[in-house]
């Protein structure tokens, strides 16, 4: 079975051991939990939408392992289209929900990137990783998984190397090594879309040398895997969102989760790095290559739907569209910059000898710093436009809508072009979109902004820029950088 339907979807999480947890109680079915539901439902939709007539092909591709159509996150990008059809795919998936559908995102990336560094690897050490990690795709791609990417480590004190650190768990590393397979330990944080996924990829959170070797592993392990405990995080909005009434998105919404790996066992087979560090760099560059390319299209879809939020609060407020035009057309702008960029770093890329298609590096990391900056200027003028019930804490709650002492009075107090409910739901999506869960970790999700600039000064070429300028100017005379004094 390579493409499954939202419902067989749902019904693999269900068959899952209960193993995450939120307000320190197991959830016992994430498929219909208040604190779970909205994310898998989410993620339901974009298998539904593999059936769907005008846009499975966003949804889809065909598999290079067989020729079949498969779930897109499921196979390898070959090509700049393939790249750009993430893209669509993520801008398409957040118009529908306003936020990120982490389960078919960065374990699939990290996935892809195992495809051509296991082998790099194997080129060098005659190991058998790369044959490993097909089995392991054309299982997933069989069985229509949905798969978390766990990269960021809890890391402990950000100056000092995972060996230094004084609980060697902040980062995940190898306990033992058996002839079966390895113990894995430590803490994973922040990870996007663990209540949906089948599976977590894990690998290194940063490249390392031969003193780190331990911290140089990457494996798949079923996200409820023996050991593995998954603790949900709480966001400004989440008590609104696991009620029934409007205070909540109706679709959509975005979980976190910290991994808490306690002596997990993993075979050799789910193996696909175990001490290589000099891989561990490799693995972090084509990931962000790729990651910081298509988050430009996370944040422009989240653009657009706050683009409609901004629109319909002006109408309900009573103020026509043309009132706020320039302002629109700015939040549209900024998103086209962000969605663009990512192309860009698409078309710009090649493809890597393992048949993996990598974007181009400057201009994915160049993409990052503006996701880091730009959708912020895009809530700040939703916001502007809405008026001050869109901020955070001046809209009564939807129970206090229900007193048959005041609820009357209130509905009638945010009545104004349009009746007093359907303001107030308007009001809450712009609020949920800027100030809520569903920003879509435009500053950190897909690492810091400080990191992609020292990539951005890495790659550029400061050297030939300046001799180009002394050939146009005609300067025969000596310029060189002044020594240390
Ligand atoms: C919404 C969201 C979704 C996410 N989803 C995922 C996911 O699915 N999978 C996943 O693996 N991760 C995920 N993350 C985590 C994300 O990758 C990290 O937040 C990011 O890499 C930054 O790491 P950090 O949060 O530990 O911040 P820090 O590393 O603590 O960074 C804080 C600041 O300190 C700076 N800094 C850090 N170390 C140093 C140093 N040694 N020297 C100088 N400056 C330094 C950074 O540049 C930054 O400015 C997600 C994050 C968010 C916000």
């Amino acid at each position: 079975m390579a493409l499954k339907t939202g419902e067989q979807y749902k019904e693999s999480l269900r068959k899952m051991r209960p193993n995450v947890y939120k307000w320190d109680r197991l959830i016992e079915d994430i498929t219909t939990d208040p604190v779970t539901r909205g994310h898998v439902a989410s993620v339901a939709h974009s298998y539904d939408m593999s059936f769907d007539e005008k846009d499975a092909y966003i949804y889809t591709a065909k598999s290079h392992l067989t020729g079949e159509i498969a779930h897109r996150w499921n196979t390898l990008p070959q090509t700049a289209e393939d790249q750009m059809h993430n893209a669509r795919m993520k801008r398409h998936q957040y118009r529908h929900s306003g936020t990120c559908k982490g389960a078919t995102c960065a374990g699939w990336t990290g996935m892809t990137v195992l495809w051509a560094v296991t082998q790099e690897m194997d080129k060098e050490y005659g190991t058998n990783y790369h044959e490993r990690l097909k089995n392991y795709f054309k299982y997933v791609e069989d069985n229509a998984l949905a798969l978390a990417g766990a990269i960021t480590d809890a890391k402990g004190d950000r100056s000092l190397k995972p060996s230094q650190q004084k609980n060697k768990d902040s980062h995940v590393h190898i306990k033992e090594v058996r002839e079966d397979g390895i113990v894995i330990r430590g803490y994973k944080t922040q990870i996007c879309g663990i209540v949906g996924a089948n599976e977590i990829i894990v690998v290194p959170g940063g490249g390392y040398g031969e003193s780190e070797k331990d911290f140089c592993l990457a494996v798949a392990v079923p996200r409820d895997v023996e050991g593995l405990t998954c603790v949900i995080t709480r966001k400004p909005s989440d008590t609104r969102e696991e009620e029934e009434g409007w205070d909540a998105p109706k679709v959509g919404t975005i979980t976190q989760a910290y991994l808490i790996f306690d002596d997990v066992f993993v075979p050799n087979e789910r193996v696909f790095m175990a001490g290589e560090y000099k891989y561990s760099g490799k693995i972090i560059g084509y990931f962000a290559a790729i990651y910081r390319a298509a988050i430009g299209a996370c944040v422009a879809g989240q653009g657009d739907v706050m683009i409609g939020a901004a629109i319909n609060m002006a109408r309900a407020n009573g103020l026509s569209q043309k009132v706020f035009q320039d302002k629109l057309t700015q939040m549209a702008i900024n998103n086209e910059i962000n969605y663009g960029t990512g192309l860009g770093a698409m078309l710009a890329g090649k493809q890597h000898e393992s048949g993996l298609y990598i974007p181009d590096a400057l201009l994915a990391h160049v993409n990052k710093t503006q996701v880091a900056k730009l959708p912020y200027e895009t809530k700040v003028i939703t916001q502007d436009i809405s008026g001050g019930i869109a901020e955070t804490g001046c809209i009564p709650s939807y129970k206090d809508f229900q007193s048959e002492l005041y609820g009357e009075h209130l509905y009638k107090a945010l009545e104004a072009a349009t009746d007093g409910e359907s303001r107030t739901r308007a009001a809450r999506l712009a609020e949920w979109l800027t100030v809520g869960a569903g920003i879509p970790g435009c500053m950190h999700g897909g690492g810091s902004p400080d990191g992609a600039k020292m990539v951005v000064k890495a790659l550029t070429k400061w050297e030939d820029y300046a001799a180009d300028a002394k050939r146009i100017a005609g300067i025969t005379g000596e310029i060189v950088e002044p020594k240390k004094k």
